[in-house]
């Protein structure tokens, strides 16, 4: 294992606009940004790593600290980036934003992107194998978005103890195209499988995951990292009241999910000797991903408006747990 003092967990906070109808409605808009790195909401301070403002474009957020992770990972670390805050915070807009518009597009397809271009930017003697999986946790079960009929994939252990899904499908990738189809085919089977897609978004975690093997052909070194990019579910308190039989195991599942990522964060960046990974599927699977030798990055969503004053404060306070 490695050293947890060489741990490095970043928590980063960005705010998305006012939309038009939170504007319509009368709702404020509430941030107040301090420096590039302090947001106060209701006169309270909160610190992260880096603050963005709402008018951050996806190039300026991706190229102030994302960027940095592509490096890591060919260097051989692991890493994680996960997007957390309630729904219609910006989540996916942060992570995918849109696939196939060079401005719009969100960290993982930049990432992508930017892994591809290094690789042709290589000497001839290094041979890359990149593989991806796409997969979702919902109600504590794992199911294949690049193979639906996998539905309930279990959480294994290599040789070495890494842990890993399972069954999941692994798709080797030549091109950043070949990942965005990917990416769409996984969507596109997620949408066909439930009648809501945005209320099923926001009660289950996305997982995407980049595992790249580069070979130096005349040294023989083998060198591998892997990343995951982690859309999780809707920080917002579900089903509160009056909930019962699903929606109440549903809510339970989703809250408990949440608040164990929250605990094995803190855990990890206070250098406890004990984390609970196993608490959860997600971070049962995320394990050599997140502590030791890892790159970890969380991104807190949030939206600006009065209206969700009380989501937004206790989403910051998640972040700020973290630190
Ligand atoms: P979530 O995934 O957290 O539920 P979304 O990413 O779907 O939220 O965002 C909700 C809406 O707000 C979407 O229409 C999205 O395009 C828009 N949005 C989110 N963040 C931003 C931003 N930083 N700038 C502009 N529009 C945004
Ligand atoms: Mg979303």
């Amino acid at each position: 294992m490695a050293d947890p003092a060489q741990c490095s967990i970043k928590v980063v906070c960005r705010f998305r606009p006012l939309n038009s109808s939170e504007v319509a409605r009368g709702d404020k808009y509430i941030p107040k940004f301090v420096g590039d790195d302090c947001v106060h909401i209701l006169g309270k301070p909160f610190y992260f790593d880096r603050v963005f403002q709402s008018n951050t474009s996806q190039e300026q957020f991706y190229n102030a600290w994302a960027q940095k992770i592509v490096k890591d990972v060919l260097d051989g670390y692991n890493g994680t980036i996960f997007a957390y805050g309630q729904t219609s915070s910006g989540k996916t807009h942060t992570m995918e934003g849109r696939l196939h518009d060079t401005d719009m597009m969100g960290v993982i397809p930049r990432i992508v992107h930017d892994i591809f271009n290094h690789i042709y930017s290589m000497d001839q003697n290094l041979e890359f194998h990149i593989k991806v999986s796409y997969f979702e946790v919902y109600l504590d079960k794992i199911k294949d978005l690049l193979d639906p009929s996998k539905t309930n994939l279990s959480v294994h252990e290599d040789k070495n103890r890494v842990p890993y899904v399972k069954g999941c499908t692994e798709r080797f990738v030549c091109s950043p195209e070949e990942v965005m189809d990917a990416i769409d085919e996984g969507k596109n089977s997620r949408h066909v499988a439930v009648t809501n897609m945005n209320e099923h978004s926001s009660r289950s975690h996305s997982i995407f995951l980049i595992n790249i093997k580069q070979e130096n052909s005349l040294t023989e070194q083998k060198m591998t990292g892997k990343l995951y990019l982690v859309d999780l579910a809707g920080s917002e308190k579900v089903g509160k009241t009056g909930a019962e039989g699903t929606v109440l195991d549903e809510a339970k599942m989703i809250n408990k999910s949440l608040s164990s990522l929250g605990i094995v964060i803190s855990a990890l960046a206070e250098g406890s000797a004990y984390i609970p990974y196993r608490d959860s599927k997600m971070t049962r699977i995320l394990q050599d991903s997140l502590g030791g030798n890892c790159r970890t990055t969380m991104v807190i969503c949030c939206s600006p408006s009065s209206y969700n004053d009380a989501e937004t404060k206790s989403t910051l306070q998640f972040g700020q747990r973290a630190k």
